[in-house]
């Protein structure tokens, strides 16, 4: 472990030193995906910079429980009056489909998105219809805590009740710490709207919903035939396997109201506590300068991007240039799309990459004492610096700078300019070592010229396995074609002798 550890709260608005309620196991919710539709390149931003955070917890402290989950129920269309329709059912409803087979599907594509961007899996990603049980008895300990009531059916939280009880107590956080909503604006701008005639209050928002006789997503409750809100899955799953206080919660800095803001006051009015210690919220990717949103018909799917097929675009990018570009500005700035940025992501990447290549061929035959002093506190500087730019709140872009310059360092032992053996052996390790641990564990990018040549390799292999079996079978050696027939079938690699050739593919 080097250095402190500092992370921007967006909770108290300041860079605050980390320290893990249990170090033995850092907690972390991310709010997942709601799976309606395809996550799009500004979501894959988010992922990717939390995937960076899981991975460095980890590279840090060891164990990290890393909770991010489904959304499959509950999203309503206008989230900030608890109104409209699901959107996981609108979408079952308009392709006559099951509801859960819009939840698999939708889920299967974000696992593979991410599997190209080389994130890892969480830990545990639960999903809010696996948890109505839970998600019952912790609106039953709200009600009975006084904070919400039963409206036809429906189940409200009663906001100014919570304002009320908790707006000057030092403690726990008031409605509206997270968002900088004044309880007064949000009844004002909300009044005068229609359909709100269920709640005491139009900044109220449902922790229950009556489901209409057409609604199809529909669990028994106390009170109705209905479904969860939104809002009360993230503190339902957080709670049950991260604690009633865990370590960090994250996402898009579009989910602060109301969806983490009413997190917040829903795990306050039930467990008494604060839930979080650490809230991260992510900047947002934008075309032209307007944040990339699926409402707004300006966004691109990963795979348009790495196919190069989106007429915004010149050229596909490879899934870790584009993983690159995410990191190569701090997560807390907008970054605006545009080829000419992905272009340079692609130079930035690749410098990167050849320098890893460099670094595998160098060779160190050096004293152990240092030969040249200044290179060799030169190189032990930037070791350092890496680690201070990612404890300073996750600073990957200036991470990326240091990383450039190690691979100049690279570059200029490798072109011989700089002499690598006046360099202690001990020192060119720690440099090498850190220069490896912070693409490959810390910023997660893979080198994807070594896995596109293993399938060259793959593919070099199996024509020489057919060569040989080809020439037992010119010599009528019926017995060794057919073991490598079998054996490659065990693998399941179907081989098939056509009058072109024998061919294969793999089952
Ligand atoms: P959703 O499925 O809409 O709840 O979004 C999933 C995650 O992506 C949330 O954390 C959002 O805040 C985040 N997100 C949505 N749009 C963008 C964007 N344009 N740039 C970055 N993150 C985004
Ligand atoms: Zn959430």
């Amino acid at each position: 472990m080097r250095g402190e550890l500092k992370i921007y709260n967006t909770l108290t608005r300041q860079k605050e030193v980390f320290e893990p309620i249990d170090k033995s196991c850092v907690g972390l919710y991310v709010c997942g995906p709601t799976v309606y539709s395809d996550v799009h390149l500004g979501n894959c931003r988010t992922f990717t910079f939390f995937d960076v955070v899981y991975r460095y917890l980890k590279f840090r402290y060891g164990k990290v429980r890393y909770v991010r989950n489904i959304t499959d129920v509950g999203h309503l269309e206008d989230e900030e009056r608890s109104e409209g329709e699901d959107k996981i059912a609108k979408k079952a409803r308009l392709q006559q489909l099951e509801p859960m087979e819009v939840v698999q599907h939708y889920t299967n594509g974000f696992h593979d998105v991410m599997r190209q961007f080389n994130a890892l899996p969480p830990s545990i990603e639960p999903t809010a219809t696996g948890h109505i049980v839970e998600q019952i008895k912790m609106i039953e300990e709200i009600i009975a805590n006084g904070f919400g009531y039963e409206s036809n059916g429906s189940v409200y939280f009663d906001v100014q009740k919570y304002h009320d009880t908790f707006k000057n107590d030092t403690n726990l956080p008031a409605y509206g710490k997270l968002s900088g909503k004044v309880l007064e604006d949000l009844k004002a701008g909300s009044r005068e709207l229609d359909g709100q005639s269920e709640k005491r209050n139009s900044a109220d928002f449902a922790l229950w919903k009556a489901a209409q006789p057409e609604h199809i997503m529909r669990w028994d409750s106390p009170w109705s035939v209905g479904f969860p809100g939104w809002h009360l899955e993230c503190s339902v799953m957080s709670t049950k396997y991260l604690g009633e206080t865990f370590d960090i919660h994250g996402g898009g800095m579009d989910l602060k109201f109301p969806h983490h803001e009413s997190e917040i006051a829903q795990s306050v009015a039930c467990c008494g506590k604060s839930p979080v210690r650490y809230w991260i919220h992510t900047n947002m990717l934008t075309v032209n300068g307007t944040k990339m949103s699926k409402s707004l018909g300006n966004s691109f799917l990963p795979h348009e991007l790495f196919a190069g097929d989106h007429e915004l675009l010149d050229k596909g990018y490879s899934p870790m240039t584009v993983r690159f570009f995410f990191l190569s500005a701090h997560y807390s700035s907008e970054v605006d799309f545009s080829n000419k940025a992905l272009r340079q992501a692609e130079k930035g990447y690749k410098k990167l990459t050849n320098a890893m290549d460099y670094l595998a061929k160098l060779e160190h035959n050096g004293a152990k004492k240092a030969k040249n002093e200044t290179e060799d506190a030169a190189l032990l500087q930037l070791c350092e610096k890496c680690y201070e730019h990612i404890n300073d709140d996750f600073n990957t872009a200036l991470v990326i700078a240091d990383l450039h310059e190690m691979a100049s360092k690279i570059n200029a032992f490798f072109n011989k300019q700089l002499d690598l053996n006046g360099i202690s052996k001990s020192t060119f390790e720690a440099f090498a070592k850190t220069f490896k641990d912070f693409i490959t564990e810390v910023l997660g990018l893979k080198n994807e010229a070594v896995e596109g040549n293993s399938n060259n390799l793959a593919d070099g292999l199996m024509d020489l396995i057919l060569e040989v079996r080809s020439e037992a079978r010119s010599k009528k050696d019926w017995g060794t074609s057919d073991l490598i027939r079998n054996q490659l079938k065990a693998l399941n690699v179907v081989v098939k002798d056509g009058k072109d050739g024998t061919t294969w593919s793999v089952d």
